[in-house]
C-alpha cells in the first residue's frame, strides 16, 4: 500500500516523469476504496517499476456514477464542436508528450521503441480523426409519403465500459476513447493489469485537454472483478472489449443480462500468402514484419505463412536470413525491432506452443528458444514442414512464432487460408492485380493487406469476421459502435397544397 498518488520515475532512456498511481475518477486521481495495490513489472528486466492502486467493485460503482453524471448533465448535451475541440487538444497533447509516452509503453509492455513510436503516432492521428468526426454525425430524412415527416438521428448510447489488453495499451485506449467521446458518450475504461501506466499518464492529458471531469474514467484492476462488474452494471450501456476470444465469449454472456451493446476485437490466426510472382525480397520483409512486429503480440499477426511451391525453398531461405538478422533485446537499444514479451505467463505459453510443434513433427528452421537469460525475450521462430491440423497452425500463439506451409494453386491456398475459426486479417503478395483482387474477395477476413502487412490507418476500419469479433474500429465505422438510431415520424396536418 502507498500514500502518494504519483511516483517519480526515470525511464531507461533517461527521461524523467511523474507516474500517476491512483485511479482516475471524475477528473481526479484517487486511491482505491480498499487501499490495495498491485505490482507493475518491466518485462525486459523483470524488475518492479511501481505499485498501482487496484480498483474493485466499489470503485467501478463510483466511476460509473461519475460517468453517468457527466453523460446526463454535460457531454451528451454539449455542441459537437466542444467534443471536437477536446479531442483535437488531446491529440496535440499526445504529440507533445510522444517521447515520454512511447518510452513508458516500451518500459511497461516490453515492445521496442520503434514499435512504441509507431503506436503513439497512430494514437494522435486517430484521436484527431475522431475530433473531425464529432460534428459529422448525421441522421437521415426518409420519404414516407406526403402525410408524414420522418427522419432519424444518431444518439450516443451512454456510459461505455471499455476493457483493453496489454499488447497495445495506449493505442487500444485511443481506439476506445476516441469514437466514444466524439459521439457524446462517457467511458469507464479498464486497462490490462500488466500495462496500466500509459493509460494513467494519458488521463492527465485528458484533463489538460479540457475534457470535463467524469467523461473519461480509468480504473486499473482485474478482469474477473472490474471487467465483470462493468459487464453487469445496469448503468453501463455498452461494452467494448479487445482481448482473447475466450474472455470475449464470457463477456457476451455476462453482458447479456442487461442486454448491453457489445463490440469485440478478439484473436486471430491470420494467413499471409506469397505467390510465386511476388517481389520476393519485399514479400519476405512483409511476412517478417507481419509476425515479428510488436514481438508477435498482435491480434492480426500473419502467423500462418503460405508460399507457392515454386518459390518455397527460396522464400524460406531468405525468411530464415531475415529472422536471424533481426535485432532482438533491450527495447530501448537503437535498431532493436523485437523487444520483450509482456509477461512470464506469455513466455511460458509461447514455449509450450513451440514444444507442441516439435512434438507434432514440425521442423524448426530458426529460433525456438528464449533469447538471453534475463527478461522475457524469445528468438524469432520459424516452423516448416507443418501439417494444417497441427496446433501450431490452428491455435493463436501470440508470440514471434510462425509456420510456413506450401501450396500450388489459388484454390488450394484459399481453402487453406479459410480453414480457421478466426477471420481477422490476411496478407497477399503478388504482382498480378487480378489475382490480388480475386483472392481478397475469396478470403474470409475483416482486413486484407496486399503487398504490405500490419498497415493500419486511422481512416480504415479494422475488425474481425467469424470468431475474431463483432464490430469495426477506426474510420467512419467506429461511430456505429457508439451511436444508436432514433427514428422520428410525425403526422402532418393541412398539407394539401
Ligand atoms: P485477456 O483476454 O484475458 O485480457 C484482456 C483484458 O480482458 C484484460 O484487461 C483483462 O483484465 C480482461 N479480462 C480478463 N478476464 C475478464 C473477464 N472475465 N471479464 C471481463 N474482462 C476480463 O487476455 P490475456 O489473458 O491477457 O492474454 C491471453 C491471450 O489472449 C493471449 O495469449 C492472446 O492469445 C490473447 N490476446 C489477444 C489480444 C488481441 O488484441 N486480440 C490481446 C491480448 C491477448
Amino acid at each position: 500500500s502507498q500514500n502518494s498518488l504519483s511516483v517519480p520515475i526515470t525511464l531507461p532512456n533517461g527521461i524523467k516523469y511523474e507516474q500517476p498511481t491512483g485511479l482516475f475518477i471524475n477528473g481526479e486521481f484517487v486511491p482505491s476504496h480498499s487501499g490495495e495495490t498491485f505490482k507493475v513489472l518491466n518485462p525486459s528486466t523483470e524488475e518492479k517499476i511501481t505499485d498501482i492502486y487496484r480498483a474493485d467493485v466499489a470503485d467501478v460503482n463510483t466511476a460509473v456514477k461519475a460517468a453517468k453524471n457527466a453523460f446526463d448533465n454535460h457531454w451528451s448535451q454539449v455542441d459537437p464542436e466542444v467534443r471536437a475541440r477536446g479531442l483535437f487538444n488531446l491529440a496535440d497533447l499526445i504529440e507533445e508528450h510522444a517521447d515520454t509516452l512511447a518510452s513508458i509503453e516500451s518500459m511497461d509492455n516490453g515492445k521496442s521503441m520503434i514499435c512504441a513510436r509507431g503506436d503513439v503516432d497512430l494514437v494522435s492521428k486517430y484521436l484527431r480523426s475522431c475530433g473531425g468526426w464529432a460534428d459529422k454525425i448525421y441522421g437521415k430524412v426518409m420519404d414516407t409519403g406526403k402525410d408524414h415527416f420522418a427522419y432519424s438521428i444518431r444518439e450516443p448510447i451512454g456510459v461505455c465500459g471499455q476493457i483493453i489488453p496489454w499488447n497495445f495499451p495506449l493505442l487500444m485506449w485511443s481506439w476506445k476513447i476516441g469514437p466514444a467521446l466524439a459521439t457524446g458518450n462517457t467511458v469507464v475504461l479498464k486497462p490490462a493489469e500488466l500495462t496500466p501506466l500509459s493509460a494513467l499518464y494519458a488521463a492527465n492529458l485528458v484533463k489538460e485537454a479540457g475534457i470535463p471531469a467524469g467523461v473519461v474514467n480509468i480504473i486499473p484492476g482485474s478482469g474477473r472483478v472490474v471487467g465483470e462488474k462493468l459487464c453487469t452494471h445496469p448503468d453501463v450501456k455498452k461494452i467494448a472489449f479487445t482481448g482473447s476470444t475466450v474472455v470475449g465469449r464470457n463477456i457476451m454472456k455476462t453482458a447479456s443480462d442487461t442486454v448491453k451493446k457489445v463490440t469485440l476485437e478478439l484473436g486471430g490466426k491470420s494467413p499471409n500468402i506469397v505467390f510465386a510472382d511476388a517481389d520476393i525480397d519485399k514479400a519476405v520483409e512483409n511476412i517478417g514484419h507481419g509476425i515479428f512486429f510488436n514481438s508477435g503480440e498482435v491480434c492480426c499477426a500473419g502467423s500462418r505463412i503460405y508460399v507457392q511451391d515454386t518459390v518455397y525453398e527460396k522464400v524460406l531461405q531468405k525468411f530464415k536470413d531475415y529472422a536471424e538478422s533481426l535485432k532482438v533485446g533491450n527495447p530501448f537499444n537503437s535498431g532493436v525491432f523485437q523487444g520483450a514479451q509482456t509477461s512470464a505467463k506469455q513466455v511460458e505459453k509461447i514455449l509450450a506452443a513451440i514444444d507442441s510443434g516439435v512434438k507434432d513433427g514440425a521442423r524448426i528452421v530458426t529460433g525456438g528458444k528464449r533469447h538471453g537469460n534475463k527478461g522475457y525475450f524469445i528468438q524469432p521462430t520459424i516452423f516448416a514442414d507443418v501439417r494444417e491440423d497441427m496446433d501450431i497452425v490452428k491455435e493463436e500463439i501470440f508470440g514471434p512464432v510462425v509456420t510456413v506451409s506450401k501450396f500450388s494453386t489459388v484454390d488450394e491456398v484459399v481453402s487453406m487460408a479459410n480453414d480457421s475459426q478466426y477471420g481477422l486479417a490476411a496478407g497477399i503478395h503478388t504482382r498480378d492485380i487480378n489475382k490480388a483482387i480475386n483472392v481478397s474477395n475469396r478470403v474470409k477476413a475483416g482486413t486484407v493487406w496486399i503487398n504490405t502487412y500490419n498497415a493500419f490507418h486511422q481512416n480504415v476500419p479494422f475488425g474481425g469476421f467469424g470468431q475474431s469479433g463483432i464490430g469495426r474500429e477506426m474510420g467512419e465505422s467506429a461511430l456505429d459502435n457508439y451511436t444508436q438510431i432514433k427514428s422520428i415520424r410525425m403526422a402532418l396536418e393541412n398539407n394539401q397544397v
